[in-house]
């Protein structure tokens, strides 16, 4: 039966565990200086929202990702929400986003006054489908002040959220292209993707701004946090104006010359991320070694497809995915690996099927309903690999 196979070929793959103990989805590792710049906070009282470590981060994300600024935030959700305003998004715009996402990217939008409409993704990627959206937009877009409309609402379709779902980069060439033919603006969800590049380039520096997150489950953790991206150094120093109150410096005074957000990351949690990102090409390599044991695995199992790599991009392998046949297949698998203490999980609910959400304007999205059907996430965490000392790099 399937999903015994599956449950043994994940006892080939990972190591034995202590019983009653489970293999976790995505775990954090502290394995570097997190004691050392966290304590180093507490005895200097540099724990708040100002501080040496919350520069040394923005300073180190931009030399990761090669963005031209980089402004630390309170959550990947809150930069997104940054992101859209600063891409120019209006109070009762249109932001076109996949409804295979995880629930912040809808939110974000929300939190600014705009609307979601959903659109679907495609099976090899996970990610927005260019060629389905430009079909789509082909079919219900209008001009309207100088500006694309969605002509069934009357209302601008501003900005579009790709998402690199599981780190695995989404197809960015192609989507500009749409992008640019509707002057559509980019907003990239990199929330998923610190380490993943398409060429040389890293995800998060395509759009005009990008989000990053650095909540527990991610691959840099700072306990709770984000991060804004920008190639453009204005929208990066606007970014950080914005979420740090709109104060103006003056010496001693409070002064603020707009209404700001306060979004800041504190430097107690930068300090934590610090030390992560310190450690994170140790824990790329650690996740490729995985993914491609997995791929090894699973590649010869009959009616089970693995996720790849997508050609021309380095993922960072956030998660590890399988799809199964069906909806039912899933299910039993599920139950099959969680009985066996491997934590595997479905990919997230659709957006357009939860309540707050199902009123919102969308393509047909047969496709991401098929995926959700068959995903199951598999234990990704680096740690997974060569906790016994045999990894290599
Ligand atoms: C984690 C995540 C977010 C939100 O990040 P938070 O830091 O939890 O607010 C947004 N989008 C995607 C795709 C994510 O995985």
């Amino acid at each position: 039966m399937l999903p015994d196979l599956i449950v043994g070929k994940l006892r080939s793959v990972l190591p034995e565990l202590p019983p009653s103990s489970m293999h976790a989805l995505h775990e954090p590792e502290f394995k570097g200086f997190e004691r050392d710049y966290v304590l180093d906070c507490i005895e200097t009282g540099w724990v708040s929202s100002v501080g040496g470590y919350v520069d040394r981060i923005e300073r180190e994300l931009e030399q990761i990702t090669g963005a031209a600024r980089a402004v630390a935030v309170s959550s990947g959700t809150s930069a997104l929400q940054v992101g859209l305003n600063l891409a120019g998004v209006q109070v009762d715009d249109e932001v076109l986003v996949p409804t295979l996402t995880f629930v912040g990217s809808a939110n974000a939008i929300c939190h600014i006054g705009a609307t979601p409409h959903f659109i679907d993704s495609d099976p090899k990627r996970l990610a927005v489908d260019p060629e389905k959206l430009r079909r789509y937009l082909e079919r219900i877009a209008g001009r309207g002040n100088s500006k694309t409309i969605n002509r069934k609402t009357g209302r601008p379709i501003s900005a579009l959220i790709v998402v690199h779902i599981f780190g695995h980069p989404a197809d960015m060439a192609e989507l500009q292209l749409v992008a640019d033919e509707f002057e559509i603006t980019i907003v990239e969800d990199a929330a998923e993707s610190l380490g993943s590049t398409i060429g040389e380039r890293h995800t998060g520096t395509f759009g005009k701004v990008a989000a990053l997150s650095f909540n527990g489950n991610k691959i840099v953790t700072t306990g709770g946090g984000g991060a804004v991206l920008s190639m453009d150094i204005d929208i990066g120093d606007r970014a950080k104006h914005l979420t740090t109150t709109a104060r103006v410096s003056a010496g001693w005074e409070f002064d603020h010359d707009e209404i700001g957000w306060n979004l800041r990351m504190p430097n107690l949690n930068a300090a934590l991320g610090c030390a992560q990102l310190e450690r994170l090409p140790d824990a790329l390599a650690r996740k490729r070694y995985l993914a491609a044991q997995y791929v090894d695995t699973f590649s010869d199992v009959p009616n089970v497809i693995i996720i790849r790599e997508p050609e021309g991009c380095r993922s960072n392998f956030w998660l590890n995915a399988i799809m199964v046949k069906d909806r039912e297949t899933r299910n039993a698998v599920l139950e099959a690996c969680n009985t066996a203490g491997f934590m595997a999980r479905p990919c997230w609910r659709l957006m357009h099927t939860l309540p707050m959400f199902n009123f919102c304007p969308r393509d047909d999205l047969s496709l991401s309903e098929h995926l959700v059907d068959r995903l199951v996430c598999l234990p990704s965490s680096p740690q997974l690999i060569g906790s016994d000392g045999t990894f290599e790099g």
